[in-house]
């Protein structure tokens, strides 16, 4: 497919739209030794972090139980704290003999996450939590209350080997993988914030019955390069409770820069989660400077696996596209993009616009809103349902593309250490 816009090749128009690209403002590309963009998918070893009951499966939870001397039927009463009154603290589990809480809840629900700090924003509707993992590694998740859900956005990573440029996170690389029980304890240590009251917005007093609707793999991480880990977390949070999180596989979004193959093998698994890809441009001449990962992946490849995600699975698909001034948001990509879609197929996908979120040093801006309008009128007109993603927490660094850990957050969590 030709990628010259329709008015280019009809010598329209009379004046030239300005086009930014990463690397005429100044970015360069890291290489690999081979030449092509560096792209780190190993994590790097690090020691492992220990292993939690939400690492193990329910017959693996009570074989580890009976390792400890104690009896199997154990495992399900810590889950049961675990996953439904979200606690790992003894002294709560009165229904465990006092003389086994101790060692059992050593043995099984080792901390995870120490919490580093937790800025709010939006009246108190917005928290972002910053967490010191085992070895000192640092992640983030943050907690947003909208109207009938209470959204958490989780990390899968600590830092991300992707490299995109305007993603704070990506630009300080691969710290990680995180462990499947890391994950989880976010929900889990949210649930156990919003239970005690701790999340804003709600009028009445009583917060008992509340919990985390929605998850979305959109804080630090491309979570389809931890493939195994996250889907083992997936399976967790759907999981009925008491073994699990009881949640709804289509509140949980996993979001990817297109790694088509693991794109591929997730529509296999019959989760069906929401899928969402982050395109950013529609042409592979600029997406292979936004997404390094499109050195592997083309566009279309990406767009095909997208389609095939929805054909597997029956759900409909988001396209991720962070409008950048001058960048890629210009009028002709809007159609070129709306093209490649509809190429595929009707009602099968929809867009997902969102204004960049300013990272620390970065040259680029977001869109004029004029040039948003335009940009999300045009996909629509052409028949595909697009909406304006609201973006919260900017104000404390919790936005997309906004998570990575500062020198600031460094030293409290060495402070704390
Ligand atoms: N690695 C995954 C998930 C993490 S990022 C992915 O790339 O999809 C979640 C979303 O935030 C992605 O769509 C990502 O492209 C977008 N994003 C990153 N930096 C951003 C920024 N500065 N402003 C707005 N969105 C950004």
């Amino acid at each position: 497919m030709s990628e010259t816009p329709a008015s280019a090749r009809s010598g329209a128009p009379a004046t030239r739209a300005a086009q930014v690209r990463p690397a005429t403002e100044g970015w360069t590309q890291k290489k690999d030794a081979e030449g092509r963009p560096l792209l780190q998918f190993a994590s790097p070893k690090r020691g492992k972090p220990p292993v939690h009951l939400a690492d193990l499966t329910p017959p693996e939870r009570i074989e580890k139980v009976k390792e400890l001397g104690l009896p199997g039927f154990r495992a399900k009463q810590l889950a049961t704290h675990y996953f439904t009154h979200y606690t790992s603290d003894p002294a709560h589990m009165t229904d465990l003999p006092a003389g086994q809480r101790d060692e059992l809840v050593a043995g099984m629900l080792p901390p995870l996450l120490t919490e580093v700090r937790r800025l709010e924003t939006d009246r108190g509707d917005t928290i972002k939590f910053l967490w010191r993992l085992h070895d000192g590694a640092l992640v983030e998740s943050v907690l947003m209350r909208y109207p009938g859900r209470i959204t958490l956005c989780v990390s899968s990573q600590a830092g991300c080997g992707m490299n995109c440029p305007f993603c704070a996170t990506g630009q300080a690389g691969l710290t990680r993988n995180m462990s499947t029980a890391e994950i989880v304890e976010q929900i889990v240590r949210a649930n156990r914030l919003i239970t005690e009251g701790g999340l804003g917005g709600k009028k009445a007093d009583d917060h008992s019955m509340e919990r985390v609707s929605n998850i979305v793999f959109m804080g630090m991480g491309e979570p389809l390069a931890n493939y195994k880990r996250v889907m083992d977390a997936v399976r967790v949070m759907v999981a009925p409770q008491p073994e699990g999180l009881g949640m709804s596989a289509r509140g949980i979004t996993v979001s990817t820069v297109g790694l088509v193959p693991a794109i591929n093998k997730l529509a296999d698994e019959d989760i069906p989660v929401t899928f969402a890809l982050s395109l950013h441009a529609p042409d592979d001449q600029l997406r292979d400077e936004l997404i390094p990962v499109n050195s592997r992946w083309k566009v279309d490849e990406a767009l095909d696996a997208a389609r095939r995600y929805f054909e597997k699975t029956g759900r409909r698909v988001s396209i991720e596209y962070a409008l950048i001034k001058d960048m890629n948001d210009h009028p002709w990509r809007a159609d070129l993009l709306a093209e490649k879609l509809n190429a595929r197929g009707r009602g099968w996908v929809h867009v997902n616009p969102i204004p960049l979120n300013p990272t620390p040093g970065s040259i680029w801006t977001a869109s004029d809103k004029d040039v948003q309008d335009e940009f999300v009128r045009r996909l629509n007109d052409a028949g595909i349902p697009t909406t304006l993603r609201d973006t919260r927490g900017k104000e404390i660094d919790g936005a997309c593309g906004q998570l990575v850990a500062t020198t600031e957050d460094e030293a409290a969590a060495a402070a704390m250490a």
